[in-house]
């Protein structure tokens, strides 16, 4: 399936939800290069905020104050490249690694819980994926950025699986934490966005959970894959 060859049909939206370091990202980003779909992962996109906020030296416990910075320079989501990974554009730049420090991660979910910045970042999020066929992953795809998505997978995997994979990610991104602050981290992150009012993480009524506990990220992929393939096959 390319998404290029479906010109005459709907793009496809394919919607990726679940908890802190469930394998959204990873797992997303290879299945969007199988299906030849552009990938964003809508957690940068707070994660930008984050670090503007953090930049500029604005409240974090002020939503009018990380409103007007938003008011002056709203990240932005850059056309994706060729490997079909849309990146984060804000202050001037593109957004890799400085938007997963410990600081970041660890204002995010405060931001992110903030009414106005949800609003504030629904449009850019549905132009994308109006655009051109996608995975998207984050905490609210299914339920509330793509309602209508062609699937929807809810990913879940237990709290040792998530925080050793979180860790690995962050070596990887010369970003080394240790363990026991990296697992309180992930729990109250998961706690924040589980709890708030807004848009809280939650799986769609229609989205198909799947536990990865015991599956490696490939298995995952080929398992979303098998799925996407008959879902669509079905609507042809
Ligand atoms: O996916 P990641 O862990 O990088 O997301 C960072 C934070 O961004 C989450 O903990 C959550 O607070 C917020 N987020 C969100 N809605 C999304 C994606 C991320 O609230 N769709």
């Amino acid at each position: 399936m390319r998404a290029s060859s479906q010109r005459n049909m709907q793009p496809l939206q394919i919607a990726i939800d679940g908890p802190v370091a469930s394998g959204k990202s990873t797992v997303a980003a290879r299945l969007a290069q199988r299906l030849h779909c552009a990938f964003l992962d809508t957690g940068a996109l707070y994660r930008a905020v984050a670090w503007l906020a953090l930049q500029r030296g604005t409240s974090l416990a002020d939503e009018r104050a990380v409103l007007e910075l938003l008011e002056a320079e709203t990240p932005s989501i850059a056309a994706p490249g060729p490997q079909g990974r849309a990146v984060i554009v804000a202050a001037g730049k593109e957004l890799g690694n400085e938007l997963f420090t410990p600081e970041v991660s660890r204002a995010v979910s405060l931001i992110a819980a903030m009414p106005g910045v949800r609003d504030r970042l629904i449009p850019a999020q549905r132009a994308f994926a109006d655009k051109r066929s996608v995975v998207m992953a984050g905490r609210d795809i299914g339920t509330v950025i793509l309602p209508h998505a062609s699937i929807k997978f809810f990913l879940t995997a237990a709290l040792d699986t998530r925080v050793g994979r979180r860790q690995r990610e962050l070596e990887a991104r010369g970003l080394a934490i240790d363990g026991d602050a990296l697992r309180a981290q992930v729990q109250r992150r998961d706690a924040r966005d589980s709890g708030r009012e807004v848009s809280p993480l939650s799986k769609a009524p229609d989205a198909i959970e799947i536990d990865t506990t015991d599956m490696t990220f490939d298995e995952v992929v080929d398992e979303l894959e098998r799925l996407v393939r008959a879902a669509t096959t079905q609507r042809a």
